[in-house]
């Protein structure tokens, strides 16, 4: 039945689940949420929100939220008092024996002001450059790879320059699941007459609306896009004005790609010629061709060198630094992966893409924070799991992530924590990550907190608090001050307000950015420098942002994955997102308000079911070199037969058990998109 009272009160914000970014209008009453409603004048959804957003909110006052730390007293988590828990944290950091003995893994989860306030607390207050956030799981390649290819770390344009594009090429991503208001603007763009090509090995909802669908074996990207670059070479589809102008590398790239010929790239990727042909002509013949990509390009053990040579295509093209390219747009994952990177908790770079080891750069912060700062970058997320096995990390604090439920080789990660001595832990629930942490914070929700998130076309969008934090929650942006005023540092930032006007004060790219600023434009493109800058929705228009002005081609060669299928493990596994869940489910399978998937399938193939003499529904053992699951089987006429899908929703299914610790050669991002496993029936009752 409808509750007949009135709402109480509208508050607009930005969703926390995907890295769209959709505008929200939440109304509550009673300091509870009753619906939301996407804005329909929302800068990116224009009125469109997806089942998470529209629905997946009560997980915020679920029974299950933690409602006071816990510390592990004789083997069991047990509730104390705030004092308690901070003071047992500060005391156990100030005895560690070197700054490096701490890492911090930050958090897409959390505003940008929280993971500004984080890198800090690990520089100045503790002294280490170890934090990182899951961007090293996803898209990291993709800030390196763009950062070299175009000088910044981000996706070249915004997202309305889709409605001026002719052509979409859309490469490893299935957005209808993934980033729902992105898949449908694009099928509404193919609807209006652009052409789509798709490169997914799955036959994904868009693959069947697209021109041309190529199905490249898993890990052979790089050969596909130096395939294309080929062709448009070969069959004069290049710019040549900009590339003499405007790009830097061709010689190079011309000479490898002379090698990859289309019956080379058949052979290698099992594309056929003709798909390879029609592809590369619907790309390059288009007046204003964009490319959108997503982890299907950067979760290999070459996603580096598949952003990169991706990115090639725009540049021969000429589509990328102009008033008419769609350009290379990364669809960044989590809601605020791209806002954790550009706040610097990254062990390179310091806030803004400004790195460490400049000499300049770290003396303005030095001058701004009144310390001095380690000039080594820090570990990665892997590295710092490495450390912690090896007895070099005493304490490392996990903001906001389920890493035992999310990163690759469960079995590592548990054995990196077993060996840690302290884990702390900010989270909602008790996370499997919580479970076996030391301390666990318990923190507010996206619709509990003010701040800002920054989505995938680079765009700064406010975060309202809708609701009051729960009863003994709090923010991590107050833990961490907390504990620092512990250790005798006071880090300012004492709203999120000053922590953005701090960031704006030291990082140039997002030096005209303001709280004050947003409430009345409502969304801000970085970079924006001064507080009359409109922002740049498209980058690059005069200059790329390289030491010489340049963007640079990359001349790099096919390398094969890091896992083949072989009798032993004759299929592959590729892990993705549903359009349901979010990441380990944490919140989205606490929202009985609206019915969603209740378990984690493993996607086979029906013939290959038939052959394995397994049914719809059927328990199927799944063995990988580094570990085991079983997993209902679905079936999936969408896949190729040999290859094998499923998300990563339900952390008890143990998806992640399966998964590989190899990584990209450049940025250590985990090869999730090849593993090769062997599949066995189980006997039903
Ligand atoms: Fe929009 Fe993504 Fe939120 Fe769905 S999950 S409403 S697509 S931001």
């Amino acid at each position: 039945l409808l509750d007949p009272r009135p709402i109480e009160q509208w508050t607009r914000t930005t969703c926390g689940y995907c890295g769209v970014g959709c505008t929200l209008d939440v109304a509550t009453r009673d300091h509870e949420i009753v619906t939301v409603h996407p804005a329909s004048d929302g800068s990116v959804n224009r009125g469109h929100a997806c089942v998470k957003g529209r629905f997946a909110h009560s997980f915020v006052s679920s029974p299950d939220r933690l409602q006071s730390p816990l510390v592990r007293r004789g083997g069991e988590l047990v509730p104390v008092s705030w004092d308690e828990a901070l003071d047992v944290v500060a005391d156990h950091l100030r005895a560690i024996h070197r700054p490096d003995a701490f890492a911090v893994i930050s958090s897409a989860r959390a505003t940008n002001e929280e993971n500004y306030l984080i890198q800090k607390f690990a520089r100045v207050a503790i002294g280490t450059n170890n934090v990182d956030n899951c961007a090293r799981l996803c898209h990291a390649p993709s800030a390196a790879g763009l950062a070299t290819t175009f000088g910044l770390g981000g996706g070249t344009n915004a997202f309305d320059d889709l409605d001026r594009c002719d052509a979409v090429l859309l490469a490893g991503s299935n957005p209808t699941d993934a980033h729902p208001v992105v898949g449908s603007r694009i099928l509404q763009r193919v609807i209006d007459g652009a052409r789509l090509v798709v490169i997914d090995p799955r036959r994904t909802e868009l693959a069947r609306h697209a021109d041309v669908h190529l199905r490249p074996r898993p890990g052979t990207n790089v050969a596909v896009f130096n395939g294309l670059a080929h062709l448009l070479i070969r069959d004069g589809m290049i710019d040549e004005a900009f590339l003499r102008n405007r790009v830097a590398g061709y010689d190079e790239l011309r000479d490898l790609a002379s090698d990859y010929s289309p019956d080379r790239v058949s052979d290698i990727s099992g594309v056929s010629v003709d798909e390879l042909v029609t592809a590369a002509h619907l790309y390059g013949d288009a007046a204003a061709p964009a490319i959108f990509y997503g982890l299907g390009v950067t979760e290999h053990l070459h996603g580096t060198d598949g952003v990169r040579t991706l990115a090639n295509l725009a540049i021969l093209r000429g589509a990328v630094g102009t008033a008419t390219g769609g350009g290379v747009n990364p669809l960044r994952g989590q809601n605020n992966v791209q806002g954790a990177c550009d706040m610097g908790a990254l062990p390179d770079l310091l806030p803004g893409y400004q790195k460490v080891a400049d000499d300049t750069v770290r003396q303005r912060f030095e001058a701004g924070w009144r310390t001095s700062l380690p000039s080594t970058p820090g570990l990665r997320i892997p590295q710092m799991f490495d450390a912690a096995r090896q007895g070099r990390l005493e304490a490392l604090w996990v903001v906001g992530e389920d890493v035992l439920s999310t990163d690759p080789d469960t079995a590592s990660v548990r054995a990196a924590l077993d060996a840690c001595p302290l884990v702390i832990c900010n989270d909602l629930f008790l996370s499997a990550t919580a479970q076996a942490a030391n301390v666990v914070f318990p923190v507010a929700s996206w619709l509990e907190k003010d701040g800002t998130f920054v989505n995938f076309d680079r765009r700064f969008q406010r975060v309202r608090r809708v609701v009051e934090p729960r009863d003994g929650v709090r923010t991590d942006l107050e833990v961490f001050r907390q504990v620092a005023a512990r250790l005798g540092v006071d880090l300012g930032c004492a709203t999120p307000a000053a922590t953005l006007d701090e960031c704006a004060s030291l990082a140039p790219l997002f030096g005209g950015i303001s709280e004050q600023r947003l409430d009345s434009d409502s969304a801000l493109h970085w970079p924006c420098g001064t507080p009359d800058d409109p922002g740049r929705p498209t980058l690059y228009l005069d200059r790329f942002a390289t030491a010489d002005g340049r963007a640079h081609l990359a001349a790099r060669p096919y390398l094969p994955p890091g896992a083949e299928p072989d009798p032993s493990f004759p299929y592959i596994l590729v892990t993705g997102r549903r359009a349901e869940h979010y990441n380990s489910g944490e919140m989205t399978r606490r929202t009985p308000n609206v019915l969603l998937r209740a378990d984690e399938p493993l996607d086979v193939e029906p013939s290959d079911a038939a052959a394995l003499g397994l049914r719809d529904g059927d328990p199927v053992e799944v063995t990988s070199r580094f570990g085991r699951a079983v997993l209902p089987v679905r079936f999936a006429a969408e896949l190729v037969p040999g290859q094998v899908f499923s998300g990563f929703h339900f952390p008890a299914a143990g998806v992640n058990e399966l998964t590989s610790p190899l990584g990209d050669d450049v940025t250590g991002c985990p090869e999730y998109k090849v593993t090769a496993v062997r599949l066995r029936a189980l006997q039903t009752t």
